[in-house]
């Protein structure tokens, strides 16, 4: 019998999260907007039209920019348990909105429902983890060269940070950052991606309540919407001291440019190539899971997503032959069905660099193992629904080196000792993601040394995707260095003074200096 799912029904869905089909303010929590383009959310499940936000105006911005200032005076002085103790009320109505917000990221996103109610569970996380922060945002004393005189390190908000994310995790990268933005004194404005824009509107009136009910102003929380015309009205804004921005390596080049020609923060969260490596002793039934969940999950549109799976040649056959028979398992379909393991493609635009790069491996001498295929019938007429596709290359083919957001499964083989495995996973110009499937103690810490991995997540014996909100998220090299998440990465949103208090009746000069007058 068919498990039976949630599944979304537009009013019902919508209602739940205070969302209309044409948005009146709610974007922004501010009223009397001037802009008047529309941007429309169509659902990749069905091809259906969801609904229409307005496109964020220059004149908009501009007054969500004076109400974001100004609430930053009154939020920083908000002392930093109490900002928690808000980030805690938000966490309460994400839990009992759960359900709801999970099932819309399904639907105006693609991914399966699963996965949908497991980006709010790590935003309900993320404020936990917020909340804890709030009283920790500790600095350092040090003892002073001088005598009478005390040393010590502090941190103060920044002001207003600027989020800009990506389609594939439409709500849980804002949460990283707002969450811990907030709890640190800042006030933050969000252009989620413009393929899920009413994502971004619900989670908009979530918090927006919070702060009604605790008569706090508006401005600690706002929403901009729009392309990256839209984002470039941050990027380029001085008044924005830090830019945290999550998407391809191609925007972030841009990104990071803009920003540092004005001297500004910015925080970098691009693309992926990651690549898990599979040892003769590796145990075959637990990487036959770890890979196809990190290659089809999200339908390869995760940052994390298993692209390159790199095995040593005495067992190459047998893991090939294990990961191509579970890949007959697969049910690809609706996403808001949990028998499903495998739901649509953002858009047509993603359909096509998933044809055009199985085409180029192809052409550059690769062996489809799995054939891929764009979907057709009743099931599939958002015309988003691919096959999953395993293909034999080498890891120098100009395609293999890049991130292709889709699941397409790149099997390389290596011979001799793990080093020449490390090699390749290493010869990309990313580094975000890697693995490494042994039971072989040697292998694992080497993979993990400082001649190992030069990701910025090394695992042993799990995937590459998914990660816990207690680590410091992020990845070297084009995948752009930032840290968000857990860990220090609150730091980011802070700076720091040092401070030296003086005790006595003297000023002496630090270094020995004398200075007599
Ligand atoms: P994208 O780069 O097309 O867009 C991301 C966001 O940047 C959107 O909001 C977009 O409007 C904005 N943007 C684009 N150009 C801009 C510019 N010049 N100025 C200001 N804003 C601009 O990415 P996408 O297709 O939405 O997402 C997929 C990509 O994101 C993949 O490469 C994936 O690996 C990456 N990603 C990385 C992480 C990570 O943590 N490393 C997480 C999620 C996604």
């Amino acid at each position: 019998m068919k498990a039976l799912t949630p599944h979304f029904e537009k009013d019902k869905t919508l209602k739940r999260l205070g969302l209309k089909d044409i948005n009146e303010g709610t974007s922004t929590g501010l009223h009397n907007f001037s802009g008047k383009d529309v941007l429309e959310s169509y659902s990749p499940v069905d091809g259906k039209l969801i609904g229409k936000v307005t496109i964020t105006d220059k004149a908009d911005y501009e007054k969500i920019m004076a109400a974001a200032a100004r609430a930053f005076k009154i939020w920083r002085t908000v002392p930093a348990p109490r900002r928690g103790d808000i980030i805690r009320q938000f966490g309460d109505k994400l839990r009992e909105k759960k359900e709801a917000l999970g099932t819309l990221v399904s639907y105006e996103m693609g991914k399966s429902l699963q996965e949908g109610l497991g980006e709010v569970q790590e935003m309900i996380d993320i404020c936990d983890f917020a909340v804890g922060l709030s009283r920790q945002l500790h600095g350092l004393t040090m003892h002073s060269e001088r005598p009478g005189h005390r040393m010590y390190e502090q941190y103060h908000p920044l002001g207003v940070v600027g989020i800009i994310s990506a389609f594939n995790f439409p709500i849980a990268v804002w949460a990283w950052n707002t969450t811990l933005a907030w709890v640190c004194g800042d006030v933050c404005i969000w252009k989620p991606s413009e393929k899920t824009p009413l994502c971004g509107v619900a989670c908009q009136n979530i918090i927006s309540e919070v702060f009604t009910e605790n008569n706090l102003p508006e401005g600690i929380s706002s929403l901009i919407n729009g392309d990256y015309k839209v984002g470039e009205f941050m990027t380029k804004d001085n008044r924005i001291p830090l830019i945290s921005a999550t998407g391809s390596t191609r925007m972030g080049k841009i990104v990071a440019q803009e920003v540092a020609a004005r001297l500004g923060k910015s925080l970098l969260e691009l693309g992926g190539n990651n690549a898990i490596i599979v040892t003769p002793d590796a145990d075959i039934k637990m990487t036959v899971i770890g890979a196809v969940f990190g290659a089809v999950g999200t339908a390869g549109q995760r940052c994390t997503s298993t692209r390159r799976l790199i095995i040593h040649e005495d067992i190459y056959e047998k893991v090939k032959t294990a990961i191509t028979d579970a890949y007959k398992q697969l049910r690809i379909g609706n996403p808001l069905d949990e028998t499903n393991h495998v739901g649509p493609l953002i858009d047509k635009d993603a359909v096509e660099m998933y044809q055009n790069a199985l085409k180029q491996v192809v052409e550059e001498g690769g062996n489809l193992v799995v054939e891929g295929g764009v979907l057709s019938g009743a099931d599939f007429k958002s015309g988003c629904y691919v096959k999953p596709a395993i293909v034999e290359a080498n890891p120098d083919f100009k395609i293999v080196q890049q991130e292709t957001f889709a699941p397409i499964l790149y099997l390389l083989e290596y011979s001799g000792s793990v080093e020449n495995a490390i090699d390749i996973q290493n010869n990309v110009a990313q580094g975000l993601s890697s693995a490494i499937m042994t039971n072989n103690l040697r292998e694992a810490e080497l993979f993990l040394s400082v001649q190992g991995s030069d990701c910025g997540i090394a695992n042993v014996n799990i995937g590459t995707s998914g990660a816990e909100i207690g680590g410091a998220f992020g990845g070297e090299k084009e995948t752009g260095g930032g840290r968000e998440s857990g860990s220090d990465a609150w730091k980011v949103y802070m700076r720091r003074q040092t401070n030296t208090i003086n005790y006595t009746t003297e000023v002496p000069l630090a270094q020995g200096i004398k200075f007599d007058l």
